[in-house]
């Protein structure tokens, strides 16, 4: 790997190769793969990952708006993409770019069906979205019989598949929740097998949901975070690979004496004679001000040091009294060793977060380490 002259993100293709594997192998053969890609992959690089998977043979994409899924179609990705959370007001461009909407309520049943009439289109596919307890987005089962009469009534459209999201599936204290999220799913199944003629697939299984209730794997799965190298928790942690690091260079080192401060409002104060160096990266670039006043750290030649004083814009100062080094080091905010998710607990968030926050100010650079 490159040592950093400026903060990049770098993608490493064959981690994501190996975390697409692993998932995989914990799938029947017959059940299909559909890859989350929304939000940047996950503040990666969505077209870098895209086209990736697609020569893994992937079976399908998730994003979440259709701004994201446009950006895959312009960058050439052909496999069918499903849109979580599109607009109404968005609707044309997710036809003209052969985008598939999650449907969620009546009302975005209503105007996709209306929309779909008036340019004729034939059996345009959609999915069906419902809320088994998530509370977020989705029609519920007693909703079934209305939608199917609306489905009888028009050609416009398919119904590809029927799908429900789980609240809870990385929580084991959360079984008996996750079980009866399932049920409900597996009820609503039913009644749609029962009512359609053409049997749509059914899926409900995120990253954790996949590891964690094989029996609920369906037709197909949606992994995001796994496919990111996290597994919500230390055990599955250990079967995948972060695909990006988040690297940086030292800009400046300073010596400062005891009792002078560091940053903005003077938020450190020095207790002893210290060293202190200047990261280029800043809460623009993703480093959110929660990670200052000693919450985060880097890793400076395979040493923490901890950020002090206020996270600035662009810059970072962190203490390195006890770490030698000089100007122009790397310095490494995650990668595959000192993981997003350890940084994320120390500002009691989640990999998630931290991954999705690096902002498109920062270089992405691919490499593939095979
Ligand atoms: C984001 C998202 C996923 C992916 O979840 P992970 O926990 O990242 O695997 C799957 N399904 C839906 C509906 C989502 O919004």
């Amino acid at each position: 790997m490159s040592k950093a002259l400026e903060t990049v993100l770098e993608i490493d293709l064959s981690a994501l190769t190996h975390n697409f594997n692993y998932i995989k192998s914990k799938l029947q053969p017959d059940t299909k793969f559909l890859a989350v890609v929304k939000a940047f992959a996950y503040g990666s690089d969505s077209v870098i990952v895209a086209k990736h998977l697609e020569t893994l043979n992937v079976d399908y994409f998730a994003v979440a708006y259709v701004k994201e899924g446009v950006a895959l179609r312009d960058a050439g990705v052909t496999s069918p993409i499903l849109v979580l959370h599109p607009q109404s007001l968005n609707f044309k461009t997710l036809i003209e770019r052969c985008l598939e909407p999650s449907i969620y309520s009546h009302h975005v049943l209503d105007e996709f069906i209306k929309i779909a009439e008036t340019q004729s289109q034939q059996k345009y596919p959609v999915h069906i979205k419902f809320n088994t307890g998530l509370n977020r987005l989705g029609f519920l089962e007693h909703d079934v019989e209305a939608i199917v009469s609306k489905l009888e009534n028009t050609s416009s459209i398919i119904v590809k598949s029927v799908f429900s999201h789980l609240a809870a599936s990385e929580d084991s204290k959360e079984l008996a929740f996750t079980q009866l999220q399932i049920k409900k799913f597996k009820s609503i199944s039913e009644k749609f097998k029962e009512k359609l003629k053409l049997q749509p697939w059914f899926h409900i299984c995120n990253t954790s949901g996949i590891l964690n209730y094989r029996e609920a794997h369906l037709d197909m799965v949606r992994s995001g975070i796994g496919l990111y190298g996290f597994g919500n928790s230390a055990q599955e942690d250990k079967n995948l690979k972060p695909i990006a690091s988040l690297k940086s260079v030292i800009s400046q080192i300073h010596s400062i004496e005891n009792e002078e401060t560091v940053g903005y409002n003077r938020a450190y104060n020095a207790t002893s004679n210290e060293k202190t160096a200047t990261i280029p990266i800043g809460h623009a670039d993703g480093i959110n001000r929660i990670y200052g006043n000693g919450n985060g750290f880097v890793i400076i030649n395979g040493k923490k040091a901890p950020i002090i004083g206020n996270v600035c814009m662009d810059m970072i100062m962190v203490n390195i009294t006890n770490i030698e080094c000089k100007e122009g080091d790397e310095v490494i905010i995650f990668n595959s060793e000192n993981t997003a998710s350890n940084l994320s607990q120390s500002a009691k968030t989640i990999s998630y977060e931290i991954i999705t926050s690096v902002s498109q100010r920062v270089k992405r650079i691919v490499i593939d380490a095979k």
